[in-house]
């Protein structure tokens, strides 16, 4: 142990992203390391249901075409519907403009809106199970629908932005569904790296850093005998565990209180999760959401899926990549010295971040 870790728990030191180990953060919990001005929390909208919202119930004719809803017939719990506002446009030829180092290529691609739950201001801790995981569903048939439609695609985000800090423009909850033309950067950095993690070890990184989590272990001597007594697996790094899905504080976490969420056995592309295990990732998720929402009161935050990306080297990168939720609250605004240096400051030891979630008592 660094006497960076003294008896105040003090810490400061760069940890290097074990998967991308260009993305290193500055962990620095001494008091004057502070450069983050805290983010303002603005109250949550928590009303049922807004007259004016083109996501509440009775309003459907004010939203853009509609793709799906679930259940099909009835009142819909959730509904999927074009954007209004797409980053991404549909078919229409734009002429490459390509000049010397600019190169651009066709924004190309979709960009859509999944209307969570019909009540407009629930958190996602405060969903059913149930919902939960037929909204996982919803997230995964979209996916797939889309790859299936055009091959030109290779890769659909799926992301949440919930609260104002966290950039969402309507107070509904919603999530939004990108379909793009190539490999968002951070996903082609995850997947390389990995790809080569796994050329070099022979195992998959993200399984490693599972099992990593998992089998830490305090081991009590019998202080006459010598004998093990007890062994206590202290997990110091597991926020909640499943039967099939575990949340992790990551040990370069970027963000105060980030947390992944992945599947315990290996498994590279989300679409191959089975509909039975849905439910398991929901109770997770949900559990997962509710500590955070203890902790930080009213967390703001984004959440995206990571999933191996389809192009030509998908098969390829199915042993050595794992797809996983990152899910990463929003509690300060980065700084000059971040954005200037690309370094992530973090405030708290995410050891404790994450023992403070585990103690939350559900
Ligand atoms: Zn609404
Ligand atoms: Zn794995
Ligand atoms: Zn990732």
């Amino acid at each position: 142990m660094s006497d960076s870790q003294t008896d105040s728990n003090e810490v400061r030191e760069i940890r290097i992203n074990p998967i991308v180990p260009s993305e290193s953060v500055l962990v620095a919990t001494a008091r004057g390391m502070r450069p983050k001005k805290a983010e303002e929390l603005a109250p949550r909208d928590t009303r049922k249901h807004v007259e004016t919202c083109p996501f509440c119930r009775g309003n459907e004719h004010k939203t853009p075409p509609l793709i799906l809803s679930w259940p099909e017939g009835g009142d819909w719990q959730i509904r999927m519907v074009e954007n209004l506002y797409p980053v991404l446009g549909d078919d229409r030829e734009q002429a490459n403009f390509n000049f010397g180092l600019q190169q651009t290529i066709d924004g190309y691609g979709r960009h859509e809106v999944i209307i969570d739950h019909h009540e407009h201001g629930i958190a996602v801790h405060e969903m059913a199970e149930s919902h939960l995981a037929a909204l996982f569903g919803v997230y995964q048939m979209r996916m797939r629908q889309l790859f299936e439609s055009d091959e030109r695609l290779k890769y659909v985000l799926v992301f949440k932005n919930f609260g104002p800090a966290a950039g969402a423009s309507i107070p509904h909850t919603h999530s939004q569904v990108i379909a793009m033309p190539v490999v968002p950067e951070n996903v082609d950095a995850e997947v390389k790296n990995s790809a080569a993690h796994y050329a070099k070890h022979h195992h998959c990184i993200f399984c490693a850093l599972i099992d990593e989590a998992l089998t830490f272990e305090a081991t009590i001597y019998d202080r006459n005998s010598g004998a093990v007594r007890r062994k206590i697996n202290v997990g110091q790094y597991v926020v909640e565990r499943g039967e099939k899905f575990i949340a992790i504080k990551p040990f370069a976490s970027r963000y105060e209180w980030e947390v992944h969420i992945l599947p315990l056995a290996h498994q590279a592309d989300f679409l191959d999760v089975r509909a039975e295990d849905l439910a398991d990732l929901a109770r997770v998720m949900k559990r997962t959401m509710a500590r955070l929402d203890a902790v930080i009161g009213g967390a703001q935050y984004n959440f995206f899926l990571h999933s191996v990306p389809h192009d030509s080297q998908r098969q390829a990168h199915a042993p050595s990549y794992h797809w996983h939720l990152e899910i990463c609250p929003r509690t300060s605004i980065p700084t000059g010295f971040e954005l200037g240096s690309g370094l992530f400051v973090n405030t708290i030891n995410p050891e404790q971040a994450a023992e403070r979630l585990r103690a939350v008592e559900l």
